[in-house]
């Protein structure tokens, strides 16, 4: 999905709603434990009050992670809501719109591509350590083996 002029798409106050399949984006491949589903996409564009083009966009998904401690599968239920202030590649950034919290500033070189946005997004909305709130690593677990009331005995039995 490529908007050809997301600031007439803004100035316009369009609104593109649409689905993507995870298994097509290939840069989530390496943290998604599933990589079946979809991406629900809503990107809805308009000015603000200096008349500058921005762009409100949503994401949710149902994403399956890989837990960093057990390594089992952990569903991860994926909402954003991001504002975007699209500006022209190349164009210089006002320091102050750099400093706005409320919007993240995207360089858009000729057309935007959605789908790519919808996976940086995503990108920077999962965590770096994503785990469940209870469970055991697989060494713990081999761990708590070795400390078992039959290895304490053989212990004693040594000495
Ligand atoms: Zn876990």
């Amino acid at each position: 999905m490529l908007i050809s002029d997301v600031f007439q798409f803004a100035r316009e106050g369009r609104v593109w709603t649409g689905v993507f399949a995870l298994s097509q984006m290939a840069r989530l491949a390496d943290v998604l434990a599933r990589r079946t589903g979809e991406v629900q996409v809503v990107l809805s564009g308009s000015v603000d009050e200096r008349d500058q083009a921005q762009l409100a966009l949503s994401l949710s998904a149902e994403l399956v992670l890989s837990c960093s401690r057990c390594l089992q599968e952990l569903p991860w239920p994926l909402q954003v809501q991001t504002c975007l202030r699209p500006v022209p590649a190349g164009h210089p950034v006002e320091q102050e719109e750099l400093l706005d919290d409320d919007h993240d500033v995207i360089e858009v070189d000729g057309g935007l591509d959605v789908q790519a946005l919808a996976e940086d997004e995503i990108l920077l909305a999962l965590p770096l350590m994503a785990r469940h709130e209870q469970c055991t690593p697989p060494q713990m677990r081999e761990a708590a083996d070795e400390t078992s009331p039959f290895a304490v005995l053989a212990g004693l039995r040594k000495s």
